[in-house]
């Protein structure tokens, strides 16, 4: 048998991390097995369905680094077929027309709460006669179709994730709407859960891998699956993600899309890498690892039941990872958007010669993409001011002889590598008879405004190479 799983989106959000995680444990799982990972749209709500949505969850995907066999499929197109499947189970006695009013289902809701009783539909249209059918044709009463659930069954099935699961079919709230309302002999809009299931039958999906949220769904379409004659899938069930109190990451927690995470400067591999550990282990407790290499290990035996916290932490450390470890050319790629974003004056290509050693020379401390921008800012503008224990240093006694020998050095010798730099230093801590520390610290402060920061002698031959470093000398000392 080869394994063929599917992610299903319904395109009324941007790509979603659940959805995402989703995608990833379906995708490894696929790859593990040599078999198909499936895209299928599901964008059958027309009122909420976007395109710009569905674009979004594609590149999403696309930009996570996964890949999809077959698809996408839309939902839309496919109307024809639920209808079909639809008509089957009428013809079969399996589903019937339901005629009850808003109203009338508003006041049975009513009465079942007056009595303490769980809502649900109490299939009061089943066993309508042909007469009493009619009766509600001709009063023009549009009717939706129910699908029978015996209430007597008991459903169960061995989830790869949480083993054995049972529902009692009487707690599935009665039988089950499939298609919207529609006037007579015609069949309405179909509904999620009959679509999902002609088309996870049409697809021939062995496996079906989504969120716990849809344990209550599985029951119901294992139902669906008998009365359409069709073998019923293996069906895991992937925990939920969790904030940091335990409760479902949601929006209030900040981002809840790939859109978002990318916007904060994480990596699609760090983040890819590390959705594989929201609810899974690799045997070898390894943490860092590609997308491929997770799928080699991959197996639901290691994926945990109980919901998966959202560890930022880890996330940070994990992009750090990825981010120090990268190429120069590909981190100044990573990176330019982002610094053209905050309105820096960049243009990769004239800049190339000293983006590229400024990426490098930044690459350890960065922690996500967006660092680079507060990291960098002293490189494109030619006056970055000074903080107050900068403007201390340049005004201790001795340090403006120190810098205007500096300035006269480069003058004189033109430095331009870092060697030539520290020669300069060298000659103006011997000819002022100062110590080194005091020229370091004080060229520090004159140069990028501040006392922190990162490698002088490197952030120096950038500034020199920006022309940024005699005018901000000079700028140093008129404070003195
Ligand atoms: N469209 C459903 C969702 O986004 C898919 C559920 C499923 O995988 O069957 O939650």
């Amino acid at each position: 048998m080869t394994v063929r799983v599917r992610i299903a989106p319904s395109p009324t959000g941007n790509l979603h991390i659940g959805t995402a995680r989703t995608a990833v444990f379906n995708w490894l799982y696929a790859r593990h097995e040599g078999g198909q990972f499936i895209l299928r749209v599901e964008d059958t709500d027309e009122e909420r369905s976007r395109a710009e949505f569905t674009d979004n969850i594609l590149s999403g995907l696309r930009w996570l680094g996964m890949d999809w066999d077959e698809g996408p499929f839309f939902q839309s197109q496919r109307l024809d077929l639920y209808r079909q499947a639809i008509q089957t189970l009428l013809d079969k006695g399996l589903a019937y027309r339901a005629y009850d009013t808003p109203e009338e289902l508003e006041a049975m809701r009513e009465a079942q709460k007056a009595k303490n009783q769980a809502p649900r539909y109490d299939n009061r249209h089943r066993d309508l006669t042909p007469d009493q059918q009619a009766a509600f044709e001709a009063e023009g009463r549009p009717a939706v179709i129910r699908f029978k659930i015996d209430d007597s069954r008991t459903i169960t099935w061995s989830d790869m994730v949480r083993g054995p699961v049972t529902w009692q079919a009487s707690d599935l709230g009665g039988d089950m709407v499939v298609a919207r309302a529609s006037s007579a002999s015609t069949i309405g809009q179909p509904l999620y859960n009959l679509a999902v299931v002609v088309d996870d039958i049409d697809m021939a999906i062995t496996h079906v891998i989504r969120g716990e949220d849809h344990i209550a769904n599985t029951a119901k379409q294992i139902l669906l699956y008998e009365a359409l004659g069709a073998t019923v899938p293996a069906f895991a069930h992937t925990p939920l993600i969790l904030n940091q109190t335990g409760q479902k990451l949601s929006k209030r927690d900040g981002v809840t899309s790939i859109s978002d995470f990318q916007k904060m400067g994480f990596v699609a591999p760090a983040l890819a890498n590390y959705m594989t550990l929201l609810g899974w282990s690799a045997p070898d407790a390894a943490e860092q690892f590609t997308l491929d290499e997770a799928a080699k290990q991959f197996s639901f035996d290691r994926v945990n039941k109980a919901g998966a916290k959202f560890d930022w932490d880890k996330l940070d450390w994990l992009n750090s990872q990825y981010l120090h470890a990268m190429e120069p050319a590909t981190l100044l790629e990573l990176a330019l958007p982002y610094l053209q974003e905050a309105g820096y004056a960049v243009d990769a290509e004239a800049d190339h010669r000293w983006l590229l050693p400024m990426v490098a020379m930044l690459a350890p401390s960065l922690t996500r993409l967006t660092d680079v921008v507060e990291q960098s800012r002293f490189f494109f503008t030619e006056s970055v001011g000074f903080t107050d224990d900068a403007k201390a240093q340049v005004q201790l006694e001795g340090v403006s002889p120190v810098l205007e020998a500096v300035l006269d050095g480069l003058t004189a010798q033109s430095p331009a590598t870092i060697d030539d730099l520290k020669a300069l230093v060298n000659d103006v801590t011997k000819a002022q008879g100062v110590k080194k520390g005091l020229v370091m610290k004080s060229l520090r402060a004159a140069l990028m405004g501040a006392l922190q920061g990162p490698d002088l002698m490197e952030s120096w031959l950038i500034l020199r190479q920006r022309g940024f470093d005699i005018p901000r000398l000079k700028e140093a000392l008129t404070l003195s």
